[in-house]
């Protein structure tokens, strides 16, 4: 598959049975339904490996919207995140996944680790 966003190679990354493509140039993720939700779970993976692209870049190519799935070629819907408004990602309205751009994953697992710690006092 190509990056949705600037058509260039992706690498998979595997985790366990979860697998994320990284596009090897923006280096955007695309997730597949369900592998975001158990991602954010696991907020220590956002350091580890998944998400080391340069947060400028992603924001360059956050204002690309007018994007395409890389699974059935229908136009991306934009979506706000609901705990982190000001994340905006794309995801196909046929359910075939979310892409995230550089940077936005660790903004919103960390986000939302420091939230459940607000909530917990
Ligand atoms: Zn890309
Ligand atoms: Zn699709």
């Amino acid at each position: 598959m190509k990056c949705p966003k600037c058509n260039s190679d992706v690498e998979t990354i595997a985790f366990d049975e979860v697998k994320i493509e990284r596009c090897t140039s923006c280096q955007g993720l695309w997730f597949q339904t369900g592998e975001l939700e158990y991602l954010r779970k696991e907020t220590w993976m956002a350091d580890y490996i998944l998400d080391d692209g340069d947060p400028k870049v992603g924001k360059k190519f956050n204002r690309i919207v007018a994007i395409h799935c890389p699974e059935c070629g229908d136009d991306m819907r934009q979506e706000f995140d609901e705990e982190q408004p000001h994340i905006v990602y794309e995801t196909c309205p046929n359910g075939h996944g979310t892409f995230l751009d550089a940077g936005e994953f660790t903004d919103l697992v960390h986000k939302t680790f420091w939230d459940r710690f607000k909530r917990a006092r």
